[in-house]
């Protein structure tokens, strides 16, 4: 074939190899045309000199003719998530064992000894000899990439595993893989068999820089050399699926038709119709008190509908500046920042504190203004177990080399109502020097015997980032992050929800600002929440599938996701309006019924409800 570069289609392997200090820093290759050698040689160079380990010594660059290149099918893939490595590990075996292979308590035993090994172990599958001529450097499967192949700049461990596993089973005798990479951060690793690669989401402790590789080989002696040879000379390339395009008008109906499916289709209803709503977050009955709404009034006339510009440009107006000052009083912090909502306040604080370099902690169960905060802000995310503080200071003892550490935890749990130990939480981010954040969303308003929230409760100090919502206890909209003086100057100079969002409403702070004052000349108010939490709590105590953690929210278990929705319906029956939780807001197969309380309650709606889940509790279990 002549193509425009006159190479006749001849297939180039490049490859990159770079070290440091005598040892092994990085190792790439991919298989591509002519056309694309000189790129692929910059993109390569590009990788080993962007490593996170150190700027490399040398870089060796090799490009060589290919031909006999054999196209083979990627392997399919299964991810299995395990809670620790002892947990992958007995997958691990079990895979093996799956596959027809005995001695698996052997292999995994054996797996230590590939450590120190640059290449990989080659096992007889049946007796464990070591089939490799020279132990020191193993075997090294190489000349493979994939199609289409991943970027060549950034490495891509799941891809380049992917393609790797799928040459090395498709090698003659080989029957099984196992694999665990030495990046200390990375912990994820898999056992591949001749029909499926099984990824294994934990395989060892995060900061461990141990990995290693067997190949499990079945088959006569004689052959084990031609296997060799096709493990490191043979060239392969492995397609992965390419993805079929539907029609434009279908492409997204598709995926509505499988939410459908699925049972997960979300519907909007306008306003409660005339039901008593256990649905909402207006704990304290604020958004429609006339007071709160006069102020909103009062606000409009004065300032008008909208801000008309960003907080730094014309758009700090009174309201806003007063309540700043207000949320900073109520918090007994130095300074406070008004965000247009919670989910940008988390967003904005989240993105603004750490980046690239730095490490954020988060719980497993975060609010998705958090996670999505995570995400955006380009730091190492690292999710702990839900409120498992021992979890939490272990990892954090791993984390010494960050620049910059950020814990971040929801105060009360949006979906489950329980409540994070502040004090322990706060001494475990002292100890190890890391920042401290905590959403109050559900907490403000309603934790604490005036509704201070979390640090009144407790009778504990604070953590470094307040952040809290006017959407919920304060019936506004519109969320905030309060802490010491040089934090919230901080947070206007580098919050970008901050800086390139129209100022919120000038009603919407005023609102707020009138709610707040409510609730601190009024304690009956949050009383009144407090009366009601504690009569639903003892109403439902003989319930088991109802959770109680002390707060507003009392999530009631049900499972399955269409069961969910049918409780919901019946519910609504009988005039309650109790929402379903399902996927993706929980996990799936946790759905639930969402019960949120209210100052507003009358008593005899509450019993009336513990009544109903208690009936339907002894029902469902005959
Ligand atoms: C509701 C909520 C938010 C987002 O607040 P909005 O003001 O609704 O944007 C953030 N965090 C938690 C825990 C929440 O429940």
């Amino acid at each position: 074939m002549e193509t425009s570069d006159g190479s006749h289609g001849k297939m180039y392997g490049v490859k990159m190899r770079a070290s440091l200090g005598g040892a092994h820093l990085s190792g790439a290759e991919r298989i591509v045309s002519a056309r694309r050698v000189v790129s692929t040689l910059a993109a390569l160079a590009r990788r080993a000199l962007g490593h996170e380990r150190g700027v490399p010594d040398s870089i060796n660059l090799k490009v060589e003719a290919q031909c006999d290149i054999l196209r083979i099918k990627a392997l399919p893939v299964i991810t299995e998530t395990v809670a620790d490595e002892a947990a992958g590990w007995a997958r691990v075996g079990e895979i093996l064992s799956d596959a027809g292979i005995k001695r698996t308590n052997e292999i995994c035993e054996l797996f230590r000894e590939t450590y120190p090994m640059r290449g990989a172990m080659l096992l007889d599958a049946d007796t464990l000899e070591r089939l490799e001529p020279d132990r020191k450097r193993g075997i090294r499967a190489t000349n493979m990439d994939s199609d289409p192949s991943s970027p060549a700049d950034r490495k891509n461990h799941f891809a380049e595993a992917l393609t790797l596993a799928s040459k090395v089973l498709s090698a003659p005798g080989i029957v099984g893989e196992v694999c665990m990479s030495d990046d200390p951060s990375y912990v994820t690793g898999y056992v591949a068999t001749k029909d499926c690669y099984h990824r294994i989401s934990v395989m060892k402790k995060v900061g461990e820089p141990v990995g290693g590789r067997i190949f499990l080989y079945r088959g006569p002696r004689e052959a084990v050399a031609e296997t060799i040879r096709y493990l490191e000379r043979q060239a392969v390339v492995v397609e992965r699926e390419h993805a079929t395009r539907l029609p434009r008008a279908d492409q997204l109906a598709a995926d509505l038709a499988a939410v459908d499916a699925a049972g997960l289709r979300r519907e909007m209803r306008v306003g409660f119709g005339g039901l008593v709503s256990f649905a909402d977050n207006d704990y304290l009955g604020l958004a429609c008190d006339s007071r709160v709404k006069e102020a909103a009034a009062r606000a409009v006339a004065e300032y008008g509908a909208g801000a008309g510009a960003s907080r730094l440009v014309t758009g700090t107006l009174e309201p806003h500046v007063r309540l700043e000052r207000h949320i900073a009083e109520f918090k007994k912090a130095e300074s406070a920042v008004v965000f247009s909502t919670g989910y940008m306040a988390n967003l904005g604080a989240i993105t603004a504190l750490v980046g690239r370099g730095d490490v954020v902690l988060s719980d497993k169960l975060n609010h998705a203004s958090i996670i999505d905060g995570c995400r955006l802000s380009g730091a190492e995310v690292a999710v702990y177990p839900h409120l498992d503080m021992d979890a939490l200071d272990q990892m954090l003892s791993e984390f010494h080399s960050a620049r910059r550490i950020l814990v971040v935890s929801d105060g009360v749990f949006s979906m489950d109502g329980d409540m994070l130990d502040l004090p322990r939480f706060l001494e475990i981010c002292r100890r190890h020097d890391a920042l401290s954040m905590v959403d109050e969303a559900h907490a403000l308003g309603v934790v604490g015997r005036t509704g201070h929230g979390l640090s009144e409760h407790f009778g504990c100090g604070f953590p470094d980032v307040m952040m809290g919502t006017l959407s919920k206890a304060l019936g506004s909209s519109g969320g905030y992050v309060a802490g010491s003086a040089t934090l919230v100057d901080y947070m206007r100079q580098k919050s970008r929800p901050f800086i390139f969002n129209t100022a919120p409403t000038p009603a919407s702070v005023a609102a707020a600002d009138a709610a707040l004052s409510l609730m601190e000349e009024d304690t009956s108010i949050v009383g009144r929440l407090h009366a009601n939490i504690a009569s639903f709590s003892d109403s439902v105590a003989d319930v088991p599938n109802v959770r109680r953690g002390g707060s507003a929210i009392f999530p009631v278990a049900v499972g399955d996701e269409r069961e969910a929705v049918a409780r919901s319906k019946d519910m609504e029956c009988h005039g309650f309006l109790v929402p379903a939780i399902r996927y993706p807001t929980v996990a799936h197969g946790a759905a639930r019924l969402r019960v949120s309380l209210s100052a507003r309650h009358k008593e005899s709606e509450i019993s009336a409800l513990a009544s109903m889940l208690r009936a339907w509790y002894n029902t469902s279990q005959n």
